[in-house]
């Protein structure tokens, strides 16, 4: 056997122990029998990862069969990646613990006018103080991306812009993604889901699809961007064309449609607050936006046929109240009947999404490769995608 094979297979027993003990604690036994790989192979695997301080052990076993065993876990914070957002209003940089803990979250905003440059520098100085220690930088924007590419993102206003220049100085390997599709993928990686839309709704609106297993990008990278959806209203969208869906579902809109009701809040927040206060025409807005909502994941079901939708962005806040009118609209909209009660959710990690789906791009990849983590980031691996989906079983799924 040459020397790259036993490499290989020793990559590919390694994902599959730290795949299974994703899942929960268990014994070596536990892992011959998952596994298939004899008992000394497991042992070998596991004292390497010990030894590493992936791995830690816990309490014993005592099975009413067979011996005792002493149950192993992932080391709690043994890795960790960190992710950011560059959004609209402004930027969200966090560690994310190798098992979906958030260790730590840092949010700052920016006038609308900063450029790229000003904002990737203020990023860098913000992460300079943490490395060494991430594994990359993963970080997420509100527009089409392909690979080191931003082609256009309407809510800043940035088009045809070459990150890598940009990205050039900072000291750890750094991934970007358009935000929705970050946020699909991290479903993927922490719940293993096949079928799904993750629907980023802020001042813009996106969706991440994720079907049968892939992650939908299309020909040049726009697939999901249904914000721009062409309709019949008349308002004036950022990207300078007309009656995109964005202006009727965006949440600036939403403000709008509360003021027009004679409301007063000047910012979400605010408007989230009255909300909770029960405070009649934030209810009214809310409600009307619930209800076209309802309507759009109508349409989304007969697209792309998710079995789970989840709402992120900072709609994720506005959910307790969005939820009822949008399930109501949703069944009475529904194409088929298995569409009228469509699981919908909002993310567990409310407005961190898009920045913890960044970070979780670099987790995906150190599954993957079996934890044989180079330092230099081009022995990594190919394309974080083709990692995070070359094969379903590295992520747990
Ligand atoms: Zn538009």
């Amino acid at each position: 056997m040459r020397k790259g094979d036993t490499q290989e297979i020793r990559r590919l027993n390694r994902r599959a122990i730290l795949g299974y003990l994703r899942k929960g604690p268990l014994t070596r036994a536990d892992l011959s029998r998952l596994t298939g790989l004899a008992k000394s192979a497991v042992s070998r695997l596991v004292d390497e990862l010990l030894q590493e301080g992936l791995l830690e052990e816990g309490a014993s076993t005592s099975p009413p069969l067979g011996r005792p065993g002493t149950l192993l876990h992932l080391r709690p914070r043994a890795r960790f990646a960190l992710g950011a957002e560059l959004g609209v209003e402004g930027t969200v940089l966090l560690a994310l613990d190798w098992r979906g803990e958030v260790l730590w979250a840092k949010e700052w905003r920016h006038p609308r006018e900063v450029g790229p440059k000003e904002r990737l520098e203020r990023l860098l100085a913000e992460v300079w103080p943490h490395v060494p220690g991430p594994l990359g930088l993963g970080f997420t924007l509100p527009g089409v991306v392909v690979e080191d590419r931003l082609l256009l993102a309407p809510n800043l206003g940035w088009r045809g812009l070459d990150l890598k220049p940009l990205l050039q100085e900072f000291p750890l390997p750094v991934a970007a993604e358009n935000d929705a599709k970050a946020s699909a993928l991290s479903e993927v990686f922490f719940h293993g889901e096949a079928n799904l839309a993750y629907l980023v709704l802020s001042t813009g609106l996106g969706v991440g699809v994720v079907a049968e297993g892939r992650l939908l990008r299309g020909a040049g990278g726009a697939a999901g961007e249904v914000g721009h959806w062409l309709g019949q209203g008349g308002k004036t969208c950022a990207c300078g064309r007309r009656g995109c869906l964005e202006t009727e579902l965006g949440l600036g809109n939403l403000l709008a449609h509360h003021q027009a009701l004679g409301g007063q809040a000047e910012d979400l927040e605010a408007l989230l607050r009255q909300a909770k206060e029960g405070e009649a025409k934030a209810l009214e807005a809310i409600r009307h936006l619930g209800e076209a909502l309802g309507r759009f994941l109508a349409n989304l079901a007969v697209a792309y046929d998710p079995a789970l939708v989840v709402v992120g962005g900072k709609a994720a806040e506005l959910f307790p109240y969005l939820e009822a009118p949008l399930r109501q609209s949703l069944r009475t909209h529904a194409f088929l009947e298995a569409h009228r009660d469509l699981p919908v959710r909002p993310s567990v990690y409310g407005h961190l999404a898009p920045a913890v789906g960044g970070a979780s791009l670099f987790l995906a990849r150190f599954f993957e490769l079996g934890g044989l983590w180079a330092e230099r980031p081009r022995r990594n691996g190919g394309r974080y995608e083709e990692v995070a989906f070359g094969d379903r079983r590295g992520l747990g799924a």
